[in-house]
């Protein structure tokens, strides 16, 4: 008998019908003598559905805190709809919104941070025989009010409540089968991956395969928590993230990640003079605008350039703080672009090998793609190119570098 944690995903409860597929999954795991602990999202489209309202309430800029209030919402009808799906097929079942658990999390909202778990309810529905269902996403903050753990941030609450609990393994239940080389919707033969190391797949979830919250992997690698991805509607192993790939062979690249929410500002003319970079980036950052790659061009006639990357959402925010900033510190002038995509390749097996820049670079100039910027660490390359070439580009990598289901060695 094990201890599971099952997190379902928007899609897999998004229906009447799909709730009640959930419950008869659960279940059979009752059934074989498993305890379940349950985390839901809300049903698919809903917290889009929440945060438009919200912002259509608010003309745009709405309150963070009535904001988690709002979108938490939806997590509370798929908990209640399941428990009640699961008391049709025979299952005690018990909901616990994040208050009720308590998931606590700090105070920053819409973007809340988990600190602590209490299990002591939790362990006491599952001695009592019932089947937790748990409120995905949200959490309580010191003050009491309702926090949220950021978009797609279930994937966390699951992981985090199977590191708490001590689970034997956090299940992902989506609606892909796996985790693939790179994603199946943008690349037909992307192939499923058995295993992928925490460090590939913290790469590429940060990088924006959104299969799994980046946190969620990150906590998972903390607390080792075998954490697998798999589909909710048919039946197969999935993928299971490991602290080592059992493969003794690394492939050179595992897979590929796009990210098309993103834009860059430029600051060109800015004088080349030490305290720039902070004169540029503080009121950025103190804003809350997460900053990604940065380039600063070497200088010429004691003037640079000055580009960094931020999220498509934040542009606006940030090219209005950039003006003054741009005008105090005497540089010429400021641009950006909000057409432009980062594409990611990821792989363990590029620490050993030289030479995967140069066939990135290679290939994409083949397909004529320009890249914008380019950042690397150990395992990744990233580059930023027009948005219009972002999935040429992710197509062109992902067969330049083996990875189509085709090219499998037999
Ligand atoms: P859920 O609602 O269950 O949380 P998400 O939509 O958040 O599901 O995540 C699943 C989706 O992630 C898939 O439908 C797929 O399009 C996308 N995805 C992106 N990259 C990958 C990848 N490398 N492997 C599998 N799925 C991926
Ligand atoms: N419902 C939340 C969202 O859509 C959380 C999640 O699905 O993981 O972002
Ligand atoms: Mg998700």
């Amino acid at each position: 008998m094990a201890l599971i944690v099952q997190k379902y995903g928007g899609t897999s409860v998004g229906d009447i019908e799909r709730i009640k597929g959930v419950a008869a999954r659960v279940a059979g795991y009752c059934q074989q003598g498993h305890q379940v602990v349950v985390v839901v999202s809300a049903m698919s489209g809903e917290t889009n559905r929440l945060v438009a309202l919200g912002q259509e309430m608010a003309d745009g800029d709405p309150d963070a805190r009535e904001m988690d209030v709002l979108t938490a919402s939806g997590e509370q009808v798929s908990i209640a709809l399941l428990c009640l799906a699961l008391h049709n097929l025979s299952i005690r079942a018990r909901s616990f919104l994040g208050d009720q658990v308590a998931l606590h999390t700090d105070d920053t909202h819409g973007k809340a941070r988990i600190k602590r778990i209490d299990t002591n309810h939790l362990e006491q529905a599952l001695t009592d025989g019932c089947v937790p269902v748990v409120a995905g996403f949200q959490g309580v903050g010191s003050d009491g009010a309702i926090t949220t753990l950021g978009r797609g941030g279930s994937d966390t609450s699951a992981v985090a409540l199977a590191a708490a609990l001590k689970a034997d393994e956090c299940e992902i239940c989506t609606d892909v089968d796996g985790v693939y080389t790179a994603d199946p919707r943008l690349v037909e033969s992307a192939r499923r991956l058995d295993h992928i190391t925490f460090e590939e797949m913290l790469e590429l979830a940060s990088l924006g395969s959104k299969v799994l919250h980046p946190r969620s992997v990150e906590f998972a690698g903390r607390y080792d928590v075998p954490l697998r991805v798999m589909s909710t509607f048919v039946e197969g192993p999935g993928t299971l993230i490991t602290i080592e790939s059992e493969n003794m062979e690394q492939p050179l690249v595992s897979g590929i990640a796009h990210a098309r929410d993103e834009a860059k500002l430029t600051v060109s003319g800015v004088p080349d003079i030490p305290g720039i970079a902070s004169k540029i980036l503080g009121p950025i950052g103190r804003a809350n605008i997460e900053v990604d790659m940065i380039v600063q061009n070497t200088g010429a006639d004691g003037l640079t350039d000055f580009t960094f990357t931020v999220k498509r959402q934040d542009y606006h925010q940030a090219q209005s703080l950039l003006k003054p900033i741009a005008e105090e510190i005497g540089a010429r002038e400021v641009s950006g672009d909000n057409e432009i995509a980062k594409v990611s390749i990821v792989g363990v097996g590029m620490r050993s090998h030289a030479g995967v820049a140069t066939r990135t670079f290679d290939c994409l100039a083949s397909e004529n793609i320009n890249i914008q910027m380019i950042s690397t660490s150990e395992i990744k390359i990233s580059v930023v190119v027009a948005e219009k070439y972002m999935e040429l580009a992710v197509r062109a990598l992902h067969s330049e570098f083996d990875l189509n289901n085709e090219e499998l060695p037999q």
